[in-house]
């Protein structure tokens, strides 16, 4: 196969184009290095098989390829949030173009969508079945109404024009790659807690949420789009869910800080929980389930920050 992945030089594109290439697939790789970054795939660069591209999906592009895996969209709030305009541009007319190319070569394409499409949920765990709880005016808006209307766009595309789709929604997951500065919670901490800085909790840190290492997701996206007979929306993540202030103590003491814990306002619209459901994702994808527990993922996430931190010293 010949496979477009938009986003492809972020944190989960990079790590998707090298398990297509494992699998013997020609992979192009398509960024505007907004908030991804050559360094993610330069081991990448001397495979033949691998083309890098770099364009925003804002604006069309003709490509001949069999599937389309669309990531392309900053992912974490102080990203999402710092050009709330292009955010949903990205996620709209990204998807419109990604759709349109789709449909014009008759390649199969899944969309990378997101738990945030259940806003701050008042059902938990959240099943597919789940319509929402989501603030159309705030400032997590621009994101989650956009990946909203993407999948909408999925399922008018596949129902109007029987396009090809598949739809994911990632609930965080997390890993080496993950942008230092990006204000995500994993890589926050752990940068804070190699430097002995100050652990920043927002709200009382009693938040919940549940962190599925990259290798996992990568494995059910895979699955996903070889599979013949489910559109999705499907939901990809780990069920294991624990509070925020879990997640800090077991940061310090895996890194042996020093760092404290403090208490920062919690940003407007924080959900207050989230767990995916997977019993759908476990039936349709012969039985993938979430196999790397968190210590040992934030084993190899810490092994990751501390070197990026050597080299930057
Ligand atoms: P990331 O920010 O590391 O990667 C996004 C990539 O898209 C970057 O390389 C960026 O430069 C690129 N990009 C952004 N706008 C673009 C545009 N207009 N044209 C071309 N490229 C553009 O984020 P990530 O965590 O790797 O997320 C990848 C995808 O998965 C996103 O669509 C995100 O919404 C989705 N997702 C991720 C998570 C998670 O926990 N990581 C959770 C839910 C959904
Ligand atoms: N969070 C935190 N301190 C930080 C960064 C994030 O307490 O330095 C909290 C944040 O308020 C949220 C949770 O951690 O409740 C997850 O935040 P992240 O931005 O990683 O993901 P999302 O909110 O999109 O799930």
């Amino acid at each position: 196969m010949r496979i477009l992945v938009t986003g492809g030089a972020g944190f989960l594109g990079s790590h998707l184009c090298e398990r297509l290439l494992r699998e013997g697939h020609e992979v192009i790789c398509l960024d505007n290095f907004f908030t991804g970054n050559r360094s993610n795939i330069k081991h990448l660069l001397p495979f033949p098989e691998f083309e890098l591209i770099r364009h925003d999906i804002i604006e069309p592009i003709l490509l001949e390829v069999d599937w389309i895996f669309n990531l392309a969209c900053p992912a974490s709030p102080i990203h999402y949030q710092h050009n709330p305009v292009k955010t949903i541009k990205t996620s709209v007319m990204g998807a419109i173009n990604m759709l349109g190319l789709a449909k014009r070569v008759h390649a199969r394409i899944l969309q990378a969508s997101t738990s945030e499409v259940y806003g701050d949920p008042s059902v938990h765990p959240q099943p597919e079945s789940y319509w929402g709880n989501v603030n159309p005016i705030g400032i997590r808006s621009c994101y989650d109404e956009g990946k909203r209307v993407a999948e909408t766009l999925f399922m008018d595309y596949h129902r109007q024009n029987k396009l090809d789709i598949r739809i994911v929604r990632i609930f965080n997951t997390y890993g080496p790659r993950m942008h230092p500065n990006d204000g995500r919670v994993v890589s926050n901490f752990i940068v804070q807690a190699l430097k002995n800085e100050d652990i920043t909790l927002y709200g009382n840190g009693a938040q919940t949420r549940s962190f599925c290492y990259v290798s996992d997701l990568i494995e059910g996206m895979y699955r996903m789009i070889k599979q013949e007979s489910h559109t999705g929306p499907l939901n990809l993540g780990n069920p294991h869910e624990f509070t925020i202030m879990e997640l800090a103590r077991k940061i310090v003491e895996m890194t042996g800080s020093k760092s404290r814990l403090i208490f920062k306002p919690l940003p407007a619209d924080d959900p207050q929980q989230r767990q995916p459901d997977i019993r759908q994702a476990s039936e349709v994808l012969g039985g993938w389930k979430p196999e790397v527990k968190l210590e040992k993922g934030l084993e190899h996430t810490i092994a990751y920050f501390s070197d990026l931190l050597k080299e930057h010293l």
